[in-house]
């Protein structure tokens, strides 16, 4: 049976059954990051603590990525590109997340609607294991 691994350590908590984001938070200030920064991009202060973000959000702006991206970021096969949904969602932290969605489909999305935080299958590395990674989907 393969493991499942988080494509990146410290982006979201896994194994869990409702995953979340780690953000990190500002005592100075009290800005939200995503991903958790050492120090704050508002006020500079050193002092942040990690902060679990919410689940749900609404979808601030999104678009269809019809052409692989570069590589890198892009690491997969370019013969194997599937279009797919990239967005930001707007938590209630008050911090957007890029994040790629669930839907490729523009009829499916709408820029204000709910979006849940997901985890699932990205790719599979040489080990064998399935590498995990986070997505919005519509929220039910
Ligand atoms: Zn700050």
């Amino acid at each position: 049976m393969s493991t499942q691994i988080p494509i990146q350590e410290g982006l979201f908590t896994w194994p869990a059954p409702s995953p979340q984001l780690i953000g990190s938070r500002c005592l100075n200030c009290g800005e939200v990051t995503f991903p958790a920064q050492p120090s704050c991009p508002a006020c500079t202060s050193d002092r942040t603590e990690e902060v679990l973000l919410s689940r749900r959000g609404t979808l601030w702006t999104w678009t269809i990525q019809h052409f692989p991206p570069p590589s890198p970021p892009w690491l997969g096969d370019p013969k194997a590109f599937e279009p797919f949904g990239v967005g930001y969602v707007e938590l209630p932290e008050g911090v957007r997340v890029e994040a790629p969605l669930t839907e490729n489909d523009a009829d499916s999305l709408e820029i204000g609607m709910e979006m849940e935080l997901v985890v699932r299958r990205f790719d599979e590395d040489a080990d064998g294991n399935e590498r995990m990674t986070f997505y919005f989907k519509p929220a039910a």
